[in-house]
């Protein structure tokens, strides 16, 4: 049977305009970099989708190399979206990217033209969309002029197979350069997609004031530290913690939960809990005090995180003395 979505799902996310375009993102969206790959569960990655879809969560951020294997969350998504989400297509943002090696030789990997190209093109058949909302160049490539890049990009949405573009992991400087570029082809850049969160503090050194100057959205990624800054890891590391399961591609080992990660972890758990909140939900809440901040995404992997995290939105607001508590922790 066909799944129909709650009615209430628009009722309690708040919704936020995505820098200077006219494209509203959920302050929380779902990213598919784990738990959507074939190692995993399919059952498991849907009911994910739903619950995230019922609680507003309309935006879904995916890329060519995620799963692993690379390229089996498109296709797990693709079959889900086909199976129960076709009617809400037009209720959806999906974003892809590519950049990262994909595929063996010289144009399986980078920013050329014609790696991006392929891997769009191969992206959307994964997922069986006619086009995306969003495609990513995923990394800055020192190997090809930006020029060509941002060209590419240009072309993607000129071509119908993106609506918007955006760049993910640029420095200010690349991000500024890239930003004019494509301003000055007529395809503004709408969105940055940096890492950010309370362990990783770098976009607060001038990328944030770059894409605020220039009216550009940002979506930090691993907020929680790949769910480190949660209560997860305070008494030893669960066998069902991504840290336990060695997926590889970049997902958190045990020998990154240091010590001195558990002190801190300690210490803001407590604080969280002064504020009424688990520590997942501080740690969302931290980011989406900025109002430069588009939207949060999260990864989870079973449905009840989705809800746990989202009521992270009832509470965004810090007094200057917590702040200043949290900046003592981390120092
Ligand atoms: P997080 O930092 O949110 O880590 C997700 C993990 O945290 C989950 O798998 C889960 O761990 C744990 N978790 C989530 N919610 C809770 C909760 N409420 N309570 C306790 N633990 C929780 O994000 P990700 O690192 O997954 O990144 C999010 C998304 O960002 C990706 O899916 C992707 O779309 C994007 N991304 C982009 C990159 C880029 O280069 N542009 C790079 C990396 C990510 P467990 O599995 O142990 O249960």
């Amino acid at each position: 049977m066909n799944y129909i979505a709650s009615s209430k799902r628009y009722s309690d996310m708040a919704y936020r305009k995505c820098g200077g375009s006219g494209l509203f993102l959920p302050a929380i969206s779902l990213g598919l970099w784990h738990n959507f790959g074939f190692i995993d569960s399919l059952e498991n990655a849907r009911q994910i989708l739903k619950q995230a879809f019922d609680c507003g969560i309309t935006h879904f951020d995916l890329a060519n190399n995620y799963g692993p294997p690379p390229g089996s969350a498109e296709e797990n998504f693709g079959k889900i979206l086909k199976g129960e989400f076709g009617s809400y297509r037009d209720q959806m943002v999906i974003s892809t990217k590519a950049g990262y090696g994909m595929w063996e030789g010289p144009y399986g990997n980078g920013g050329s033209k014609k790696y991006l190209s392929a891997s769009l093109d191969q992206s959307l058949k994964r997922m069986g969309l006619n086009y995306v909302d969003i495609f990513y160049h995923h990394r800055p490539d020192p190997d090809t002029p930006i020029e060509e890049t941002m060209t590419a990009l240009d072309l993607f949405v000129r071509q119908g197979k993106a609506l918007y573009v955006g760049i993910s992991n640029y420095k200010p400087r690349e991000a500024a350069q890239a930003i004019r570029i494509l301003r000055e082809l007529g395809t503004p850049c709408i969105i940055h997609q940096p890492r950010y969160s309370m362990f990783d503090r770098w976009v607060e050194g001038g990328l944030l004031d770059v894409l605020e100057e220039n009216h550009v959205g940002c979506i930090p990624f691993s907020p929680l530290a790949q769910g480190l800054l949660s209560n997860k890891y305070l008494a030893g590391i669960p066998s069902e913690s991504r840290a336990a399961s060695h997926r590889g591609n970049g997902a958190i080992e045990e020998d990154q939960i240091t010590q001195d990660r558990i002190n801190k972890i300690r210490k803001l758990n407590v604080l969280a809990e002064a504020r009424g909140q688990n520590l997942a939900q501080m740690a969302l809440a931290w980011i989406l005090k900025d109002k430069r901040i588009t939207s949060v995404l999260i990864g989870v992997s079973k449905p009840e995180q989705v809800v746990d995290s989202i009521a992270c939105l009832k509470n965004i607001i810090f007094t200057e003395d917590e702040i200043d508590e949290i900046n003592v922790i981390l120092e």
